[in-house]
């Protein structure tokens, strides 16, 4: 995989791209794929927008949703664009198994890949060029970035400076996780003086909820979690006949897991939710704990070292007893 800055003098030539980002785009894979989309056009490049998946309700504000094709509804469709695409711009996810049932298509293509991530353990020889960095607080800190180190600050508008936001906004937790630097300050502060509304888009993804999504969560705080004080840990397991019962929507059970961090002494928050193909975990830790080690170790997945995934095709009852028992060789990582 080249630098970035390799790929810079590329952005004079028209070009045919497709930006993606992982399954179930979340505010920052939304947000920096559509900022680099805005940002692709007015270079005159032909840009498509392809989601492996659906996403949340509550993106769908966002300017330029509109113009996202969700692979899984449209499959034809967008294995075309992409096998006619010179380059496909993989944003917020490092192996291409993240983007589902896209992957075999993005593998099969002759494009040139290009990475643009903050998640650990890159599989870089997929990738043509790109930037990876941990440090980094979201993706969209890093298309920032990608637009004013290619000379063309003059280039982010409002659209690009509200997609922008979102994600460095969701993936800091808004502005809380000590991923949150100096530069991410001043990165807003320079979007705000393009004009930004940050407080409409904090009602946007935060206040757009279902009464009965609180009254699901509600139940899930009273039968549904499970709290080991002598391993400072808090786990809930979601069965699928709540997610019927409340009538659960794509992102309803997003941010979930960080509730559990909230108990005084709870260092790591674990929650599985029976979903239709598999059991999908969300780990958070605060401290020295590494979810990211965890979730690859026990759970198939990955991440960050205080966010991150996996799952499991065991039963709910079944993945949360693994949960448990493993969580006994973690004893004295968890209490030090
Ligand atoms: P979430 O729990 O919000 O789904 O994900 C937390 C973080 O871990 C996100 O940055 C997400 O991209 C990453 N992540 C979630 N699931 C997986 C997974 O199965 N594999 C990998 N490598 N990362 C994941
Ligand atoms: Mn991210």
């Amino acid at each position: 995989m080249q630098p970035i800055d390799q790929f810079f003098p590329l952005l004079k030539q028209p070009f045919k791209a497709v930006i993606t980002c992982h399954q179930k785009p979340d505010g920052d894979a939304m947000g920096s794929t559509l900022a680099l989309y805005h940002f692709l056009k007015q270079l005159g490049h032909d840009v498509k927008v392809i989601s492996p998946t659906n996403w949340a309700q509550f993106l769908d504000w966002m300017p330029g949703t509109d113009h996202v094709i969700d692979f899984e509804q449209n499959r034809a469709e967008s294995t075309q664009i992409v096998n006619d695409a010179d380059y496909v711009f993989c944003l917020d996810f490092n192996i291409l198994h993240r983007t589902k049932h896209l992957e075999p298509v993005i593998a099969a293509s002759n494009a040139v890949k290009i990475l643009i991530d903050h998640h650990q353990q890159p599989d870089t020889p997929s990738f043509g060029y790109g930037i990876s960095d941990v440090k980094m607080s979201s993706t969209c800190e890093m298309i920032y970035d990608f637009i004013v180190q290619s000379g063309h600050s003059n280039l982010i508008n409002l659209d690009i400076a509200t997609c922008l936001y979102t994600g460095l906004m969701t993936d800091t937790g808004s502005f809380r996780f000590p991923s949150t630097t100096a530069s991410v300050h001043k990165i807003v502060a320079h979007l705000k003086e393009l004009g930004l509304q940050h407080s409409k888009i904090h009602e946007h993804i935060y206040d757009q909820g279902s009464e009965a999504r609180l009254k699901f969560m509600g139940n899930a705080f009273l039968y549904r979690m499970q709290v080991f004080p002598e391993y400072n840990t808090a786990l809930m397991a979601i069965p699928k006949a709540d997610i019927y019962k409340f009538e659960l929507k794509t992102g309803d059970t997003e941010g979930l897991v960080n509730y559990l961090l909230s108990i005084q002494g709870i260092k790591f928050a674990a929650i599985v939710i029976d979903r239709e193909e598999e059991r999908k975990w969300s780990f958070r830790s605060k401290g020295i704990f590494d979810v990211n080690i965890f979730a690859r170790t026990h759970f198939e997945g990955g991440g960050h070292a205080n966010a991150a995934g996996g799952r499991s095709s065991k039963s709910v009852e079944e993945t949360a007893n693994d949960f448990k028992n493993i969580l006994t060789e973690y004893k004295s990582q968890l209490t030090q």
